[in-house]
């Protein structure tokens, strides 16, 4: 067999019939290439969003509302379909949509009846939702993953009908997970067998595997059949685990997450437009980057790919000439402290203060047995003698946790904080770098700062409303003078 490559295309690379032939463009150079590609796409651009809106509004009663969502969002599929699969010739010989659906290859029928046929059943659990009002993870996750079964449907058959041969495999049936709906865990053993089941024959016979991102299912101990098998989902933005799940199960040559931006940045374009590509960076830093906020990469998507040493390509769709971002095990050696900046919002701070606790042991353990008994994760933790601050994404356990936590100790908890993070190779190593950090933001008040935990991170916590200003001041200290070999410094040049 060819050298398999996982390609993931996101949201925006898929958000229309425009962008998905470019996706097919993109699929058909690497073939041409001499590889196999096993392709895992996302819902198109925004219908994530939409479903849940759809699912929130039949959750608190609003029928016509959520029913108005995914009327927009039926046509929104079919029209797509409908100019991705009639030809050049028969758009050519008719004026509309719906007159060209009369004389229009079979595939886009049977795709047009699919389509509605999953609205249809949609809708109707949306009309019973709002009649009973109560969203349950397990429901809301069966409706959020309409968007990537129906994405991944539309283009293997937008493939196929492009000579790439492409086929449509139901992820649900290799990225097996736990029951946790909304964040579910996947299970590598099973997904490497079911992997080996549904997508290497087809791989092997020459065939372009297109299955969507983010969904996966749990099979219940008891279940003897498909239907037994239930949705679930692997968290926002999970389409990029997906791909590196695959990548690790089918040992591909490499995984690459094709996107709107052209790499991993010096810190995200939307907050800094001039920010730098990042040329070359090393899975550990990905990671944090990930983890801490930059939006580019799911944070789970490392993993796989360092457990089997594939490197993870950051390019994109809409500029695929650019040769995007590199993670492998060993980044070059940079010249500049940092190679990127991050940040995470909608954080909360919990302050737990008890004097009557003073030199006790056990304190600590008392306090993170409340955070694990509410399976919540803590981010960033400070000590001094009597009190502890812990900071945590805001979630709707937190008055329950404070709860349990002033059984031990005086709490008090505020959000709308954030972190930023800063990562580079050895910052330990490096005298006076707090200070440049620091005297960059004189003017933002931090609340709490990290350094040391990590040889390759530090962060602190800030008010949410200073993010954008404090990541400007930091990125003009230490990008003014990037080190070519790291960055993309030639784009820079060239805007100019
Ligand atoms: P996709 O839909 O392709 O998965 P995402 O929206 O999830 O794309 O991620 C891409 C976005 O991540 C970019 O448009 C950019 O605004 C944001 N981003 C945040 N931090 C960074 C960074 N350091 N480098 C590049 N992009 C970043
Ligand atoms: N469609 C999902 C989301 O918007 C997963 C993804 O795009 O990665 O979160
Ligand atoms: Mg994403």
């Amino acid at each position: 067999m060819n050298k398999l490559v996982v390609m993931k295309f996101g949201g925006t690379s898929v958000e229309d019939a425009v962008a998905i032939n470019r996706t097919a463009g993109i699929v058909r150079g690497r073939i041409e290439k001499g590889l196999t590609p096993i392709v895992v796409v996302s819902a198109m651009a925004k219908v994530t969003d939409q479903l849940l809106a759809a699912a929130a509004a039949a959750g608190r009663g609003d029928r016509s509302g959520a029913l108005a969502i995914t009327a927009r969002l039926r046509s929104r599929h079919k029209e797509t379909a409908t100019v991705l699969l009639v030809s050049e010739e028969v758009k050519q010989q008719t004026q509309t949509v719906v007159d060209h659906t009369q004389i229009a290859p079979p595939e886009l029928a049977t795709l047009l009846i699919s389509i509605d046929a999953e609205f249809d059943g949609l809708d109707e659990v949306l009309r019973g939702l709002a009649a009973v009002g109560e969203l349950t993870p397990r429901i809301s996750d069966m409706i959020v993953s309409m968007g990537e079964r129906l994405s991944s449907r539309m283009i293997a058959e937008a493939f196929s009908q492009r000579g790439l041969n492409g086929v449509h495999v139901d992820a649900r049936k290799c990225i097996i997970t736990d029951n946790q709906h909304g964040k579910a865990i996947p299970d590598d053993a099973m997904i490497e067998a079911r992997l080996k089941e549904h997508v290497l024959p087809h791989a092997s016979e020459g065939r372009t595997v297109v299955m969507g991102g983010f969904i996966g299912s749990y099979v219940a101990p008891n279940a003897v059949a498909d239907d037994k098998i239930i949705t679930t989902t692997l968290g926002r933005g999970g389409s990029d685990f997906t791909a590196a799940l695959v990548g690790g199960g089918i040992d591909a040559g490499a995984i690459e997450i094709w996107t709107d931006v052209n790499g991993i940045m010096t810190t995200d374009p939307r907050i800094v437009p001039e920010a730098l590509r990042v040329k070359t960076i090393s899975f550990e830093e990905a990671a944090e980057l990930a983890y801490f906020g930059a939006k580019v990469l799911h944070p789970a998507t490392i993993l796989p790919a360092v457990k089997k040493n594939i490197p993870v390509l950051v390019l994109n769709s809409r500029n695929p000439e650019n040769e995007g971002t590199r993670i492998i095990s060993l980044a070059p050696h940079c010249q500049s402290p940092f190679k990127s900046i991050a940040a995470k919002r909608k954080l909360t701070i919990i302050d737990v203060v008890a004097s009557r606790m003073l030199m006790s042991h056990g304190y600590l353990k008392a306090i993170f047995d409340v955070f694990d008994k509410h399976k919540c994760a803590v981010d960033m933790v400070s000590t001094s003698e009597v009190s502890v601050s812990l900071t945590v994404d805001s979630n709707e356990k937190l008055p329950d946790i404070a709860a349990d936590l002033s059984k031990l100790a005086d709490v008090k908890y505020e959000g709308r904080k954030a972190l930023i993070c800063l990562v580079g190779e050895n910052i330990r190593g490096q005298n006076g770098i707090s200070a440049r950090v620091f005297n960059a933001i004189k003017h933002v008040n931090v609340r709490m700062i990290s350094q040391g935990a990590s040889e390759i991170n530090m962060s602190f916590m800030i008010e949410e409303d200073d993010v954008e200003e404090a990541i400007r001041s930091l990125h003009a200290e230490f990008f003014a003078s990037p080190d070519p070999e790291i960055f993309d410094v030639e784009a820079v040049k060239a805007a100019r």
